[in-house]
């Protein structure tokens, strides 16, 4: 382990997949950690001087929590993990003088309304859209919208309450959908206004694709394109394969590079980790969403640079001050399938496993939902049945070995 001086507060909430990736990659750099999570039960295993519970919901309280701290135990980075805590990290960053992303620009990431708003406002290319209360009775707003259209809450996240309509009938259930899930105890607990609006915006049709990269001093540096081989056509959009580097021609891999850019330069992002999501058709590349965080999940485990650096060290030596500059992702391909959960009921028995492991170029499977938990699908659901991970010589490799590999799974989900 290497020897370094910088406090680092990592905040980590309960129900994040990547504790663990990110918490060894502050132990390789020799970093001293400091962990702010929403529940005792991450931090069990921390000292208390080394942990303390926040909430993520209220950061006006949790920034003063932290800037208390930080007077005894002076903080010269801090790493926001998953959507939740971006907007503290901001505000965090702001109080204790270290250089983020502006509280404001943070928001907007946050509120999907805020960022179609602002996107367009810049003349980039984004879907048409209109924010209905849930409220509203979905016949008086029928006559406005374009169809195929896509529901969706303002502020969830994974696709939860994503849902395409191709009509008015569809449309009408798509929007009590979400009226039921925004009702939901855990959404409702977070007593948040954004919940009483849909977003409504033209379906865009087209390929899609993600943009991992990393801000410094308000310049992109792009860590990876994945494709993303399974159409992604609704009615629920359920992330399964990425894969990387990109088969796209260099042009539109250009254009989705500058489309991001502009996107994050128009919402006013400039520092730490930034996640897109993006379609591509005849008109070229449009934003669907841009995220002031790293890749979901445990997808970064496709992700390694330099001489076997991990996507969560990339984001903590940046933080630290350290030059990432150089950092060029390791040139084989690679990629992940996220399981998706087929129904609801209780995960009983999964099958298969030894036998998927063993397709030429599988390098994982790791199952996220413990035997016996309940599951729940989309578009209620946000969690995978788990993923596996494979790195190949060619992305096509790739593809057809994680498509194999699941194909020899079986879920047994009964109730
Ligand atoms: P979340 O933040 O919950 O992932 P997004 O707004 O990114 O929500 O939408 C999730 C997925 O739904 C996208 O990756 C895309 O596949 C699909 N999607 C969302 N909005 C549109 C749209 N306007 N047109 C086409 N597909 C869309």
């Amino acid at each position: 382990m290497k020897k370094n001086k910088k406090r680092l507060l990592l905040l980590l909430p309960t129900k994040t997949y990547r504790a663990e990736a990110f918490l060894s990659a502050a132990s390789q750099l020799g970093v001293t950690v400091v962990v702010g999570s929403d529940q005792l039960q991450t931090l069990s295993e921390l000292s208390p001087r080394k942990s303390f519970v926040i909430d993520f919901s209220r950061p006006e309280e949790a920034t003063k929590t932290i800037v208390a701290f930080a007077q005894t135990h002076p903080i010269d980075a801090i790493v926001g993990v998953d959507d939740d805590t971006t907007v503290l990290v901001s505000m965090a960053a702001q109080a204790l003088s270290l250089p983020y992303n502006s509280v404001e620009s943070a928001r907007i990431t946050r509120n999907k309304y805020q960022m179609r708003k602002v996107l367009a406002a810049a003349g980039i290319p984004s879907p048409r859209f209109e924010p209905v209360s849930i409220n509203t009775n979905p016949a008086r707003v029928a006559s406005r919208i374009n169809f195929p259209c896509v529901l969706k809450p303002l502020s969830l996240s994974a696709s939860r309450g994503v849902i395409r309509a191709n009509d008015f009938k569809e449309f009408r259930q798509a929007f009590r959908t979400i009226v039921s899930i925004l009702d939901l105890p855990d959404v409702r607990a977070r007593n948040d206004p954004r919940t009483q609006q849909i977003l409504v915006e033209d379906f865009i049709p087209g390929v899609e694709v993600a943009l991992e990269g990393i801000l410094i001093r308000g310049q992109l540096k792009v860590l990876a394109i994945f494709d993303k081989p399974d159409p992604l056509d609704g009615p629920f959009f359920e992330e399964t394969l990425y894969i990387t580097p990109s088969r796209l021609p260099v042009e539109i891999q250009e254009d989705i590079i500058s489309c991001t850019s502009q996107a994050a330069e128009a919402i006013g992002l400039r520092e730490g980790p930034v996640h897109a999501e993006l379609r591509i058709n005849n008109h070229g590349a449009w934003i669907i969403e841009i995220a002031a965080r790293s890749i979901g999940g445990l997808c970064a485990r496709t992700l390694r640079f330099g001489t076997g650096i991990s996507l969560e060290e990339l984001i903590i030596r940046h933080a630290i001050g350290m030059d990432v500059e150089s950092l060029q992702r390791e040139q084989q391909p690679a990629g992940v399938m996220m399981i998706p959960i087929p129904r609801a009921g209780i995960l009983r028995q999964i099958k298969g496993k030894t036998d998927a492991n063993q397709v030429a170029g599988v390098k994982e499977i790791t199952i996220s939902i413990p035997i016996g938990r309940e599951v729940l699908p989309l578009p209620e659901g946000a969690r995978y049945l788990g993923f596996i991970f494979a790195r190949c010589s060619t992305p096509e490799q790739v593809e057809i070995a994680l498509r194999e590999a699941y194909r020899r799974l079986e879920f047994v989900i009964t109730g």
